[in-house]
């Protein structure tokens, strides 16, 4: 046997077989009846569970064929009897079977049929692995949850046979773009898992992306036409701070159910959403007088309103390089601190033209003035100020309607 490369351990009796099946796992047993310590039947009814639980084929071998040895045998479930003396050649053709066998055998435990993807059961058993292996050598790897887009209109207008066409084309396209670099695994139904080892966000995303034009691209035809079926996915990276392989799964689940929302045959990573979550809040002092600059803006340099909000901080001399810098962005919120009385264009100037150039729920704007001026106040209240602080000002009540206004605009 070990010239066709089976390698063989040998057990001249019942103890030291028992010993090697526990210890060395084999794929294959040849058990002889008799034996000088135990019988072969003794063993056989030790082992036999444990091995049809790892598909462990079990040959009885014996000289004595007697009908009573091969029917007890067979009650016990080993597989095959073999009477001595047999012809290697037999011997060599039953065991090649047995492990041709054992391979359709342990490939139909994991195969999901109708697809060819893997199962459920595998899906769990591989993100077990590839947590362990992470735990072991940090090495990376990412989830995508993909979910056919309006699968059950395709079964109603075309029926399930077509239905299940286009799931085995799903998979047969996403293993032809996938390869070996991930386990596509069918979670259940028309959804489906890919693990990708050694696989960042990024690059999964590059991927996913390459197998979504391709099988958009696929054609169904049905009588005189044809139709095209498109899938959402969603993916997650697993990092230190994921913990648990749930997490991963929940993840996946949620940029999967954002790419849904979103309208579908498109693909959401989870930074993206984080990302999409946070707020830039920007905090603009314009005010001529260094000093006031340089304290409000360290006031405010390490202020984290909420956990999801990122605060920047900058100053202007005059209203003039404050207008003419670039400091707008469409997607941030920002608060104003607006000098009243500056040289060459004076605060309320300044506010006049922010308010007429920029959307109103953007800017929250507080008016420092200086001149105790009911008019001036009245004006910038009426120009569009959210709030004014008369300078000289204290620091905690200026601090106080800050934060005050920065849960107006950040809860909105
Ligand atoms: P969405 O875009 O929101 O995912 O809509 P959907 O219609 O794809 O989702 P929904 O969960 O409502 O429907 C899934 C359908 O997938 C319902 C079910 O009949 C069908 N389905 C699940 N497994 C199979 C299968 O093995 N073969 C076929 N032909 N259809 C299946
Ligand atoms: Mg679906
Ligand atoms: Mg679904």
């Amino acid at each position: 046997m070990e010239k066709n490369s089976y390698p063989v351990m040998i057990a001249l009796n019942a103890e030291r077989g028992l010993k090697i099946f526990y210890e060395w796992k084999p794929s294959l047993i040849l058990l002889d009846f008799v034996l000088p310590d135990q019988s072969g039947m003794y063993v056989l009814h030790h082992i036999v569970e444990k091995a049809k639980l790892e598909h462990i084929p079990i040959i009885m071998v014996s000289g004595n064929f007697s009908l009573e040895n091969q029917v007890n045998a067979y009650r016990s479930v080993a597989m095959d009897f073999l009477a001595k003396p047999f012809e290697l050649e037999l011997l060599t053709a039953l065991i090649e079977n047995r492990f041709a066998m054992k391979k359709d055998w342990e490939r139909s435990i994991i195969i999901d049929e109708l697809t060819g993807a893997y199962n459920r059961k595998h899906f769990n058993h591989m993100m077990r692995q590839q947590m362990e292996d992470f735990e072991r050598s940090e090495h990376i790897f990412s989830l995508v949850m993909l979910d056919l887009d309006y699968f059950k209109h395709v079964n109603d207008t075309h029926g399930h046979l077509k239905g299940d066409q286009v799931l085995q084309a799903f998979v047969s396209t996403a293993q032809d773009v996938v390869k070996s670099k991930g386990i596509l695994c069918r979670y259940g139904g028309e959804e489906f898992a890919l693990i990708l080892p050694h696989t960042d966000s990024v690059q999964a995303a590059r991927l996913i992306e390459q197998f979504r034009e391709e099988f958009n691209a696929i054609k169904f035809p049905v009588k005189e036409t044809d139709f095209q079926v498109t899938f959402s996915s969603g993916i997650a990276q697993f990092s230190e701070g994921t913990g648990h392989s749930e997490k991963l799964v929940d993840e996946a689940d949620q940029a999967l159910y954002c790419a849904k929302r979103a309208g579908r045959n498109q693909m959401y990573a989870t930074e993206m959403l984080e990302r999409k979550n946070e707020v830039i809040l920007n905090q603009i002092v314009v005010d001529d007088d260094p000093l006031i600059r340089d304290i409000l803006i360290n006031r405010f340099f390490n202020w984290k309103p909420t956990n999801h909000t990122k605060v920047k901080a900058q100053g202007f001399a005059d209203g003039r390089s404050f207008l003419t810098s670039d400091w707008y962005s469409e997607n941030e919120k920002y608060i104003i601190l607006l000098d009243g009385s500056m040289p060459e264009m004076d605060g309320l100037e300044v506010l006049h033209q922010l308010r007429k150039h920029f959307p109103e729920q953007q800017l929250l704007i507080i008016m420092l003035t200086a001149r105790n001026n009911t008019d001036d106040i009245v004006r910038a209240l009426q120009i569009g100020a959210d709030d004014y602080v008369v300078k000289p000002f204290h620091m905690q009540e200026l601090v106080l309607r800050i934060e005050r206004l920065a849960s107006r605009i950040l809860n909105e």
